[in-house]
């Protein structure tokens, strides 16, 4: 059964002068629990309008945006969004930043230090637990912002291109380490990005999208043996 799915979305935004832009034309899709599904498409397509959807951020001009079967009608924990500019906390810590939504769920002390230091160590920032964002290489603080997502241990994770400005050998590493943690957690991510080689590499399914307007012009799976 779809995990995730989209029936005939279509997403206008509308400017105060009567024009408008039509982000998204006519999208249909679903995504099974557990699955790896990349999006590729170039800028401007509406990649980042369709990760939104997902995540609640956005509402569909018309169609259905359904998780679990029900429509989704704003964020929620179970779908913890990664982001390209990683959006830390420069006044926290690494750890602190990791540990935000466990403090906001509510989650006591104790259980909180222990699931911290499992994600610290599940992306290889023991060492760095206690400095702040500013300190960190582009790719540590994605991986910061990967533990921080994983934290509340949701079903989805939704990705906007957060390799995307890292440097090709840090991507490299980093596109592992995701295929590494996702297969370990079952997790069923949806990635959306323009670089076409990292969609492949990192997909099981690959919807690849077109331009103006924002349409998925065809649905490959993946059979190449990832690394
Ligand atoms: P991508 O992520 O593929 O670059 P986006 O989803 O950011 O695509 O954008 C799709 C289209 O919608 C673009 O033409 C963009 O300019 C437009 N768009 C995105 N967000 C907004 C917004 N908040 N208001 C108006 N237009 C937007
Ligand atoms: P990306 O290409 O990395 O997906 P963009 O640079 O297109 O992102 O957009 C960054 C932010 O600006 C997004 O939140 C998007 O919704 C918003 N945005 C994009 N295009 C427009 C636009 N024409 N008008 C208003 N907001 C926009």
């Amino acid at each position: 059964a779809a995990l995730i799915s989209l029936e005939n979305v279509d997403k206008r935004y509308e400017s105060t002068n009567g024009s408008g832009t039509d982000a998204l034309t006519n999208i249909s899709f679903s995504v099974a629990s557990g699955e790896f599904v990349t999006v590729v498409g170039p800028s401007g397509c509406g990649k980042t309008t369709l990760i939104r959807l997902v995540g609640g951020l956005e509402s569909p001009t018309s169609g259905a945006v359904r998780v679990d079967g029900r429509t989704v009608s704003g964020p929620s924990p179970n779908r913890a969004m990664v982001f390209q500019e990683h959006r830390l906390f420069p006044w926290l810590t690494v750890r602190e930043n990791i540990a935000f939504g466990l403090v906001e769920a509510g989650v006591p002390e104790r259980t909180r230090t222990e699931r911290t230091d499992e994600l610290l160590e599940l992306v290889g920032l023991v060492e760095y637990s206690d400095m702040y964002p500013t300190a960190l290489s582009g790719g540590m603080k994605q991986r910061v912002g990967l533990a921080r997502a994983l934290a509340v241990d949701p079903d989805i994770l939704l990705m906007d291109e957060p390799f995307g400005s890292v440097d090709a050998q840090t991507r490299r590493t980093l596109q592992g380490e995701l295929l590494d943690i996702w297969r370990e957690t079952g997790k069923t991510v949806l990635f959306v990005t323009h670089d076409v080689e990292e969609a492949v590499r990192l997909g099981d399914r690959l919807l690849v999208m077109q331009n103006n307007p924002g349409r998925i012009r065809n649905s490959l799976d993946v059979d190449i043996a990832r690394p």
